[in-house]
C-alpha cells in the first residue's frame, strides 16, 4: 500500500508549518518552495484542511496559514482524513462494496486480513502527531559543551569498560573470572593512585563523587564540620548542621573567616573546601586552607571533582580528596575517595568487606576499568588549548554584550570553565536558545519542582540580581573551535532574538 500524493503532501505542509512555529502566517508559496510541492496543489489540500479546523488563514499582506490547535494536537490521522485520503489497503472494503469483495455481499477470504491492517494504520497516524514529526527533523546538538554536568566518554574509556565487560567476573570470587576482575580494578587503583600520589592502599572506589562526598563528611566521630559557601550540594545537604564559611566576590573561600570560626572551638574539626568550583571554575587556596585547618588541627576533606582529570595541584594533599570518573571522560558509575593513612572514617553502607570495609557491594568493574583508562588518557590533555579556546569565546561575548558579567574571571579559573551572565536574559531562556542553536550549555540555578532556583554560588559571591541570570559553558576533551564558535552564534543570536521581542513589546 502507498499513502497518495494527496495525504503525504498535506502531512509535508502540515509539518512544515509546525517547524515555522506558528508565530505568524506561513504563506503557501514558501512551503511549495521548501517542499517542492506545486503550489496550485497546495490551495486545494488547505481548502479542506481549512474546513476540518485544523488550519486557519489569514488575509491581506503578511497573510497565510497558520495551525489552527497546537502540534501536539493534531494527529497525522486527522491530516490524511481531512485531505479524504485512503488509508485502507486494499480495494477489498466494505465502503465501496461495488469495487471490492462485498459487491457479491460475500467477504473474501483475506477481507478480514486487509481490513486489519487498515485500521492498524490508522491507529498508528491516529497517534503520532504533528508534534512528533516536527521533533524528527530538529538537528540533534551537536556542539557539547557541558563537560562540568558530564564529559563524553572517551575512546579509551569505552574500550577498557567493553573488555572489561566481555570478561565480566565479581573481583570477590576466587575463581579465574573473580582473578582476573580483581586484577582489572588493581591496576586502576594504582592508575588512580599514582595520579594523586597517594598509595594504592588509600583508594577507596565509590559509585561517584556524590557518594565520596558523603563518606568522606558523614564519619565517625562528630566532628565539627565547616565548609565553604560555595560547595556541592553533595557536600552541603550531606551535613546541614555545617558551619558555612563565606567566600568573596570571586567565589573564593575567605580565609581570616575560617581562621576565625576554627579558633572559636578548640574541639576537632573537619574542613571541607573543594578544589574548583562546578558553576564558576574558581580555584581555591587550598594549600592556605590546609594550613589554617592544620595549625588548629582540623582535617581537610577537598571535593576535587571538577579538578581531578584536569589539573593537579594542593587539593592532592588533603586528608580526604573525593573524586568523580564522569567529569573528565569516564563512566558514571565510579569515583574514589582517597582516605590518607590513619584518617578516621566509617563505612556508610556495610555488607561484604569490599574496598577496605568501607563501601561495601560488588564493585562496577567496566566502569572503575574506564575510571583508569580515562585518567591516563586525560593526562595527556593539551589544557592551554583549551584556555585559548575559553578566552578568545569569553572575549567574543563580552564584545557582543558589553555589560554581560563573567563570574571568577579575575582568579584562577578552571581552564575549561566560563560562567557568564546576560543582564537582561536569564538563564533558562538562554540555555533554550542556545539549544535551538544546538549548542549544549547549563544554568548555574538549579531547577526544582519544575522551578528555576537561583544559583546559591552566584548568590554567596555577591550578585543576587544576576542569581538566575548566570550559564555555564564548559569545555573539555572532544571541544573544537567549531564548538566554541557556535556558542559565540548561539549568544549573539540569543541577544538577537531578545532586542526583537524588546522592539515588539
Ligand atoms: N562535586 C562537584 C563539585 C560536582 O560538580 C559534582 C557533580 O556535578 C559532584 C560533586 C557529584 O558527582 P557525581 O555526579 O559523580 O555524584
Amino acid at each position: 500500500m502507498k499513502l497518495g500524493s494527496r495525504g503525504r503532501y498535506a502531512v509535508m505542509a502540515m509539518v512544515d508549518l509546525g517547524l515555522q512555529g506558528n508565530e505568524r502566517p506561513v504563506r503557501l508559496a514558501d512551503v511549495s518552495h521548501r517542499q517542492e510541492i506545486p503550489l496550485s496543489y497546495l490551495e486545494q489540500l488547505f481548502a479542506p484542511l481549512r474546513r476540518h479546523g485544523l488550519v486557519n488563514s489569514v488575509r491581506g499582506p503578511g497573510g497565510g496559514y497558520l495551525l489552527a490547535r497546537p502540534v501536539h494536537r493534531i494527529s497525522i490521522m486527522d491530516v490524511v482524513a481531512a485531505v479524504d485520503e485512503s488509508t485502507r489497503v486494499t480495494r477489498c472494503l466494505d465502503e465501496s462494496p461495488s469495487r471490492g469483495c462485498m459487491a457479491n455481499r460475500t467477504r473474501c477470504l483475506t477481507h478480514d486480513l486487509w481490513a486489519g491492517l487498515g485500521d492498524h494504520i490508522e491507529t498508528y497516524l491516529g497517534g503520532v502527531t504533528l508534534e512528533d514529526m516536527c521533533r524528527e527533523q530538529q538537528p540533534a546538538v551537536t556542539h557539547y559543551l557541558d563537560h562540568n554536568a558530564t564529559s563524553p566518554l572517551r575512546a579509551e574509556a569505552r574500550k577498557a569498560a567493553c573488555r572489561a565487560m566481555t570478561c565480566g567476573g565479581n573481583a570477590s570470587s576466587v575463581h579465574r573470572h573473580g582473578r582476573h576482575a580483581r586484577s582489572l580494578i588493581e591496576d586502576a587503583r594504582e592508575i588512580v593512585a599514582s595520579y594523586v600520589s597517594c598509595s594504592p592502599l588509600e583508594v577507596v572506589f565509590t559509585s561517584g563523587g556524590t557518594e565520596a562526598n558523603n563518606l568522606a563528611l558523614l564519619g565517625p566521630d562528630r566532628r565539627r564540620i565547616l565548609i565553604s559557601a560555595v560547595e556541592h550540594p553533595s557536600v552541603a545537604k550531606a551535613v546541614p548542621s555545617a558551619v558555612t564559611v563565606p567566600v568573596d566576590h570571586q567565589g573564593r573561600v575567605d580565609l581570616e573567616a575560617l581562621e576565625a570560626e576554627l579558633a572559636c572551638d578548640a574541639g576537632p574539626a573537619m574542613v571541607s573546601v573543594m578544589a574548583a568550583n562546578n558553576e564558576t571554575g574558581v580555584v581555591q587556596p587550598l594549600a592556605d586552607v590546609m594550613h589554617v585547618a592544620r595549625l588548629h588541627g582540623a582535617l581537610v576533606h577537598c571535593d576535587a571533582v571538577q579538578a581531578a582529570g584536569r589539573y593537579c595541584g594542593a587539593w592532592q594533599e588533603a586528608d580526604l580528596v573525593s573524586l568523580s570518573a564522569h567529569k573528565f571522560g569516564g563512566m558514571a558509575g565510579a569515583g574514589a575517595l582517597i582516605v590518607r593513612d590513619g584518617v578516621p572514617l566509617a563505612a556508610r553502607s556495610r555488607g561484604g568487606g569490599q574496598e577496605y570495609g568501607l563501601r561495601a557491594g560488588t564493585e562496577s568493574l567496566a566502569a572503575i576499568t574506564a575510571f583508569g583508562a580515562a585518567v591516563t588518557a586525560a593526562c595527556g590533555d593539551d589544557t592551554a588549548r583549551l584556555r585559548q579556546l575559553r578566552d578568545d569565546m569569553e572575549a567574543r561575548m563580552l564584545d557582543v554584550v558589553p555589560d554581560a558579567v563573567v563570574f571568577s574571571g579575575d582568579a584562577g579559573r578552571l581552564d575549561n570553565t566560563l560562567a557568564i551572565a546576560h543582564p537582561d536574559i536569564d538563564a533558562e531562556t538562554m540555555v533554550m536558545s542556545f539549544d535551538l542553536d544546538c549548542v549544549a550549555i547549563s544554568a548555574g540555578s538549579a531547577c526544582s519542582s519544575g522551578r528555576m532556583e537561583p544559583s546559591s554560588v552566584i548568590e554567596a559571591m555577591g550578585f543576587p540580581s544576576l542569581s538566575r541570570h548566570a550559564v555555564r559553558i564548559s569545555l573539555g576533551w572532544s571541544t573544537t573551535p567549531e564548538d566554541c564558535e557556535a556558542a559565540v552564534r548561539a549568544w549573539e543570536a540569543a541577544n538577537t532574538r531578545h532586542q526583537r521581542r524588546r522592539k515588539t513589546a
